[in-house]
């Protein structure tokens, strides 16, 4: 039976051309395009940047077939082929020539007063920060164990995936996706003798748990949380709770892939 795949791309016209190029030779290699979105396909094809691909991740729910990234965009650690590989890669597929890495994805549980629990997931990264310019009043526990009075912008929990995103920039390391940690990045921290917190990040295994309860200060105010740049406001928090959970994605490498060869090539 020939396999099913769909195709995702962002509004850029290399994309739109590469997308049209990709059809034409799916087709002819007998592959079958759906035009809509559907659980059962074979193969996702996201066209675009990181940003297009974790939009694809969170509007089609985590799915778990295979995902080939081609990078239309301006980064692209999540792409694995650049639209000139096309050929390469329809052979390679069909071929079954290719391993999929595991991304695991961080999820932040958020529970407010009125006793409802709001799930959300990040392939990259979840985050906690005020609504406004203001500082946030945090204190968090690792495992149930008070470790710190968090002040500062927010904290950011990075998954090996999102380590060379936003994390980085904020001074954070990179890590190599065959860790199974969670890394928790402050954001400009203020040590004071009225809130003390570490200043670099520290390193998680991935069966603890993070508890972050806003200080009686903070009850009253609006806290932000944004999870792979999507980003909701809660006004009325009692607990987040971060931790890995059990969502995650496959995408699609190829026999060359190296990460720390493509962490060169594309930072250094
Ligand atoms: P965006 O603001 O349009 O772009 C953020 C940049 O981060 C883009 O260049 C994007 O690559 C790159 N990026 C995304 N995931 C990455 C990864 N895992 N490793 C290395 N670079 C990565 O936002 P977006 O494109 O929707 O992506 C959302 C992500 O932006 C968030 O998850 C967050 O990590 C990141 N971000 C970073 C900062 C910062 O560094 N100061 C601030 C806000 C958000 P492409 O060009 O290929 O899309
Ligand atoms: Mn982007």
């Amino acid at each position: 039976m020939s396999k099913k795949i769909y195709i995702f791309a962002n509004e850029s016209e290399s994309s739109a051309y590469t997308e049209k190029q990709l059809r034409k030779k799916l087709d002819k290699s007998g592959y079958t395009i759906y035009s809509e979105y559907s659980d059962d396909v074979d193969l996702l094809v996201c066209i675009g940047g990181d940003g297009t691909f974790l939009e694809a991740m969170h509007r089609f729910n985590f799915p778990s077939m295979p995902i080939i990234g081609i990078n239309t965009g301006h980064l692209g650690m999540f792409q694995e082929i650049s639209p000139y590989m096309l050929d390469d890669f329809i052979f390679n597929y069909s071929q079954e020539k290719y391993a999929l890495q595991k991304l695991s994805t961080v999820c932040m549980k958020v529970k407010t007063t009125d006793g409802r629990v709001h799930e959300h997931l990040g392939i990259n990264e979840v985050l906690i920060k005020a609504s406004a310019t203001y500082s946030v009043h945090l204190n968090i526990s690792i495992d149930g164990s008070f470790i710190e009075r968090f002040s500062g912008d927010g904290v950011l929990i990075a998954t090996p995936a999102g380590s060379t995103a936003y994390n980085y920039s904020l001074g954070g390391s990179v890590v190599d996706p065959r860790l199974e940690i969670l890394q928790v990045t402050p954001i400009s921290p203020m040590n004071t003798t009225a809130y003390r917190s570490f200043t670099s990040s520290i390193l998680l295994p991935s069966d603890l748990s993070l508890q972050i309860m806003p200080d009686m200060y903070e009850r009253k105010s609006t806290l932000r949380v944004v999870y792979d740049g999507f980003h909701v406001e809660y006004d009325d928090v009692e607990e987040i709770e971060v931790g890995f959970s059990d969502v995650s994605v496959n995408l699609m490498r190829f026999e060359n892939y190296d990460f720390w060869r493509k962490v060169k090539s594309k930072f250094l």
